[in-house]
């Protein structure tokens, strides 16, 4: 892996400035044109691949700070198996604004001292995009008195996670103290205006989003996964394609930033959400292809085609589950 890297460097391709390494400060990627255009951010021409070893990648870059705007960053980190999990951060004027935490107290730990080589301000508002343990599961390690965004679906969710770990004995779900009201909410940062937007049930039924209107980036949380197969354990199939359709016309959006996976570049950004969608489409159409041949859930899962999908991270493992949800959507079986 690290062959790959410096062979990059001996062609004398120039670095992206943007990309910050686990330094905070080192240039990690070889790319060309980029920074000599003075674009700063993601790396482009890569392989479209959720996969760090296929993208050429060594994991000792991660975490790293993806810069996406001035006093805005993406943060990657690698959890289990081998993918990323991606935070935003937003630097205001008094205060840093969270997207997504990380899936240990360890790992957002390590996320807020990364965070502290970027600005001495305190974290003043979280905002929960995916009320999933891997993005919520150190959220222990959060300062008291933060400000929380999240919307009531996912609230309702905290709660019955955390009566559920006190009763099994597992660590404490934290739980925010009130939802937001409304599908929309916005918050001045001084640096800049965010908005948290709800644009139906996709991932998981509580998906929030935050937009930046200004610098057009929109972070979707886990209702974009690049390159990840759609995961739908708790997911609304049909509603999530309405989902990233209604992201994808959102004016003032050039910059889509996934929950999972690489951040891509503007352009590639958007045509790997349409992709994502596509596969969205796809599996719930070949689930219901199964459905219509009448077997029962296990044997028709063995039938699956998923075509090139099936090189996505996480296939083997999410296709039987997204079966069985598309099923109880078709049944009528999920929550209204
Ligand atoms: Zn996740």
């Amino acid at each position: 892996m690290t062959a790959i890297v410096s062979l990059r460097v001996s062609r004398g391709i120039l670095a992206v400035l943007g990309i910050l390494a686990s330094t905070g400060t080192l240039p990690l990627h070889a790319q060309s044109g980029a920074a000599a255009s003075g674009i700063s951010g993601p790396a482009t021409g890569l392989p479209r691949t959720a996969d760090p070893a296929v993208r050429g990648i060594p994991l000792s870059a991660f975490p790293r700070f993806v810069k996406l705007a001035d006093n805005v960053y993406g943060y990657e980190e690698i959890r289990q198996p081998g993918f990323t999990t991606v935070s935003l951060v937003v630097i205001g004027r008094d205060g840093v604004l969270i997207a997504d935490g990380q899936g240990s107290p360890a790992a957002t730990q390590t996320m807020l001292d990364r965070i502290r080589t970027l600005t001495p301000l305190p974290i003043k508002w979280y905002v929960v995009g995916s009320d999933h343990g891997d993005h919520t599961a150190g959220n222990s390690v959060l300062p008291a008195g933060i400000t929380w965004v999240v919307h009531p679906n996912s609230l309702a969710q905290l709660k019955r996670d955390s009566a559920a770990a006190a009763a099994a004995g597992r660590a404490a779900v934290i739980v925010p103290p009130r939802a937001m009201s409304g599908n929309e909410e916005t918050i001045n940062l001084g640096t800049t205006q965010v908005v948290m937007r709800f644009l139906g049930r996709a991932h998981t039924g509580g998906d929030l989003m935050v937009h930046l209107p200004r610098e057009q980036i929109l972070f979707m949380s886990e209702a974009y996964l690049n390159r990840v197969f759609p995961a739908m354990r708790s997911a609304y199939p049909s509603e999530w394609v309405a989902v990233a359709n209604a992201a994808l016309a959102l004016p003032n959006v050039r910059h889509f930033i996934p929950g999972h996976g690489f951040i891509e570049t503007p352009d590639v950004s958007r045509e790997e959400l349409v992709t994502f969608r596509d596969a969205i489409v796809q599996v719930n159409a070949e689930a219901k292809r199964l459905k219509g041949l009448g077997l029962p859930l296990a044997d028709a899962v063995k039938q699956a085609q998923w075509g090139a999908l099936s090189a996505w991270f996480l296939a083997e493992q999410q296709g039987p589950i997204a079966v069985r949800k598309v099923w109880e959507e078709l049944d009528g079986k999920l929550p209204r």
